[in-house]
């Protein structure tokens, strides 16, 4: 009764840099302005999803999760907490220079798990970049002198970003998303952020947003950016092409392109979370049929057993 495909409802987040992207694109429907991130998949405190359909509609993913904990897989059940979140982002405008702790420092300082994360591109103005760690090595004393003086730019690795582009961002690299991007992001279930550059930004109220200083110089790598190296090759499934993006211990990230059917499916390892990222896809799961359409997320339960997806789509899937 309860494992059939979850189509699911986010949680919103309203930050000053977002845009509308998130509504007029990947059909949003909230009344929120602007509308910075939409979390798709979520179990986290500060923001989790719901269930829209089926028997369980209404019921936010950790309550279900909670009542059916074999719906999350196996390999879940190694984490304290649900471990991954999945997210949209729409910087419309720059996102402060930022770096997480590692799960060994912040377990130890903040009691919660650290964040690695990886982007998925989905959509970069012309000329839009981020930032990804030093150009060079860095001394602590430097980086410090560098962030007082507002001199941190200076020795920051940018680079240029265009759709379909894959970062993955390990624990301790410093980072910034640009203006004119919009990124689907796969993290650790964790909102660990240490904020070293926020542009000289005021808040609404005229203040400045918090930085985190002594924090993130405990944690920040201060190597260059040594971006993990992954084979993308893609194999075919189907009428699929499918393609590793990224894996680590927290979550696998592949890419579907879809021109026809493949068929697939879900052992008692891990959930899979299937978001569509253009086109639309028929999805079909025992005696469930439901459209998967630019902008949605699925969650299919670990041990759903086989499913179909047929037209023409592009997704990511999203396991542990
Ligand atoms: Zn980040």
């Amino acid at each position: 009764m309860e494992c059939y495909p979850l189509r699911l409802c986010p949680a919103f987040k309203d930050n000053l840099w977002g845009g509308q992207k998130l509504k007029t694109e990947y059909h949003k429907k909230t009344e929120m302005t602007p509308l910075a991130e939409s979390w798709e998949l979520s179990c986290h405190r500060s923001g989790c999803s719901t269930i829209e359909n089926g028997p369980c509609a209404g019921m936010t993913l950790p309550d279900y999760l909670a009542r059916f904990p074999a719906a999350a897989g196996s390999r879940c059940a190694a984490f304290a907490a649900f471990p991954v979140l999945f997210k949209l982002i729409d910087a419309k405008d720059k996102l402060s220079v930022q770096v997480h702790p590692s799960d060994d420092y912040a377990l130890r300082e903040e009691g919660q798990y650290g964040k690695t994360e990886m982007w998925v591109v989905l959509e970069a103005e012309p000329g839009a970049e981020l930032i990804y760690g030093f150009k060079a090595p860095i001394t602590k004393e430097e980086l410090r002198r560098r962030i007082e003086e507002g001199a941190l730019l200076e020795v920051v690795n940018r680079v240029p970003v265009h759709p379909g582009d894959v970062f993955f961002i390990e624990a301790g690299t410093l980072h910034a998303i640009g203006a004119g991007i919009v990124i689907a992001e796969i993290q650790q279930s964790s909102d660990l952020t240490y904020r070293v550059y926020d542009y000289d930004r005021r808040d609404a109220q005229g203040n400045p947003r918090e930085l985190h200083i002594e924090k993130a110089l405990a944690v920040t790598d201060l190597g260059p950016a040594h971006p993990k190296a992954f084979d993308r090759t893609p194999h075919r499934e189907g009428d699929a092409e499918v393609s590793r993006l990224g894996s680590c211990g927290y979550f696998t990230t592949d890419r579907i392109r879809l021109a026809g059917r493949c068929a697939r499916s879900v052992d008692g390892g891990s959930f899979e979370g299937l978001f569509c990222a253009s086109g639309s896809a028929a999805l079909r799961a025992g005696g469930e049929r439901m459209t998967l359409e630019k902008g949605q997320t699925v969650f299919l339960p670990a041990g759903l057993g086989e499913y179909l997806l047929e037209g023409e789509a592009e997704c990511l899937s999203i396991r542990v």
